[in-house]
Order: structure tokens, then sequence, then C-alpha cells
């Protein structure tokens, strides 16, 4: 048997940088402002050390606050500055860019629309620098339904994969003569997409760890499945023996919010119920 972890599995940039830097503000008066990533072990393990999470700003009366890696709207920095508190900006720079991409464009005069999930906290940080006038589209049904209109200007989500934003861009191609399209996609997605996907090829079973929150690792497993068979699991704990029966292959990846340490847990335990 034969364990294969993939190519690109794990923490992206974007989360590495927010967590190194909650790490430097461990005094003990420093709080996230919602988890810092969809990883409720690594919000734990935070905790421990100091840092912890608040869901809004009106729980806080002093100290620092730490904007995560999905960043926020303009009034949240504006209120905790109102509240003399001190603000450290954790936003993924692909984010801010995102962000101030849909605000320049709403400042030239277009219409902007935000490819990507509504309810997504990144999606709705985007939409806020829009100054709350950006249209969110899921579906190519939705882009089609839109007005037609002089001006035209798209970003995504960055998450969102690229086949996704090229389906929806085609349809919104007739609806106005001047587009501008800003593909604020990160590479970091597209590259563990595509990675699970290849090494879901060649494998028997695929392990993906991650949160069960997290929509990144569960499109992981979506993308998997459509390949063999696939656990989601957030720890070592789940990672049940018969599972690996007969089987050959294991392939591991991970989402972009995975610590390390809970993917070496998992390659552990794979390691001794095949020794065994
Ligand atoms: S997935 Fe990309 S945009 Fe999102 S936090 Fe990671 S590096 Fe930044």
């Amino acid at each position: 048997m034969e364990i294969i972890l993939a190519e690109y599995l794990g923490f992206c940039y974007g989360v590495k940088r927010a967590i190194r830097i909650a790490r430097e503000h461990t005094d003990g008066t420093s709080c996230t402002l919602g988890p810092i990533i969809h990883n409720p072990q690594m919000v734990e393990r935070l905790k421990s050390e100091g840092v912890d999470v608040v869901e809004n700003l009106s729980d806080m009366e002093e100290g620092t606050i730490i904007i995560r890696s999905h960043g926020v709207g303009p009034q949240v920095y504006q209120e905790a500055e109102s509240k003399g508190l001190k603000i450290v900006d954790a936003t993924c720079p692909y984010v801010k860019k995102a962000q101030l991409s849909a605000k320049k464009l709403v400042e030239e005069g277009y219409k902007v629309v935000i490819v990507g999930e509504k309810n997504h906290p990144e999606v709705k940080s985007i939409f806020e620098w829009s100054n709350n006038k950006a249209i969110i589209l899921e579906t190519e049904e939705e882009a089609t339904e839109i007005s037609s209109c002089q001006k035209l200007g798209i970003v995504s989500q960055t998450t969102v994969s690229g086949e996704r934003f090229k389906r929806i861009v085609d349809k919104l191609l007739e609806k106005s003569s001047d587009i501008k399209i800003l593909r604020t996609i990160c590479t970091a997605t597209d590259q563990r997409q595509a990675a699970a996907i290849e090494l879901a090829q060649k494998v028997d079973l695929m392990l993906v760890i991650g949160g069960k929150n997290s929509a990144n690792t569960t499109r992981l497993a979506q993308l998997c499945e459509e390949k063999c068979r696939t656990y989601h699991i957030e720890t070592v704990e789940e990672l049940s023996p018969e599972w690996l029966d007969q089987i050959e292959k294991i392939g591991i990846t991970a989402g972009a919010s995975t610590p390390d340490w809970i993917i070496w847990e998992v390659h552990k335990k794979c390691q001794m119920i095949l020794e065994k």
C-alpha cells in the first residue's frame, strides 16, 4: 500500500500569513474578529496561546482587533477606530486586491458584479468595499437575468474556480459594450483543486482533511468524490481503519485552512494501519 500527498495541500500563503500575524499578538489583549480560519483545531490552539475570538466589535471594549484573511468592509475599520481599538490587518493581499478593485470600479462608474458565494464572508467584504452597490452572482442563470448597462466591471471571489468564473463571464459579455474583467482569483485554490483531481485519478481512496465548515475543503472533497472513494475528515480521530481494507493507494489532500500538524497526524495513522 502506498500513501501519496497531493502536490499542493494545506495552508495557503494568506492563511499562513494571518496566523503568523496573530501569533505576533499573543499578549492576552488581542482577539480575531470571527475565527481566524475555518478550522476549529487551529482556533483552539490560538486561544491557548493568548489570541481569543470575538464575533462582533460590540463584544470588545479595548485591546487589539485582528482582521482575518477573508477581510471586512470599510465600516468595520471605522467602527474599530472610533472605539479606540488597535487594528491589526491580516486580510490576505489577494482579497485586498479584490476589495479595492470593486471600490475603484464603482468610483469609475461601473456597475460591479462579484462572481462568488453570496454568504461567504470574503464576498460580503468585497460587496461592502463596493459601497454596497455590487451584484453578487453565483450561477450562469443569475448572470443571464441581470439587465444590460453602459459599463460593467467584474471581479471574483478569490476562491471561485476558474471554470465557473469563465462560464459566468461568458453570459455577461452581452450585457455591455464596455466591460472590465478583473480575474481576482487566487492560484492557491486552483493549484489545490488541480492537484487533488490529479491525485484522485491515481489512487483508490482519497482522504480530504479540513474543517467541515471550510468551503474550500468541502469543494476539494466534492471534486475528489467524482474520481474515487473519498472521505472528508476534520481530524485523525475520524479516520476509520476499515476504510483502508483492500486499498492499494491512498491519496491525501487538505484545504487551505488545514494546519500541517493535522495532515501529519493523519499520514502517520495511515502508515501505522498499513504496517499492522
Ligand atoms: S486562498 Fe488565496 S486569497 Fe484566500 S487566503 Fe489563501 S492565498 Fe489568500
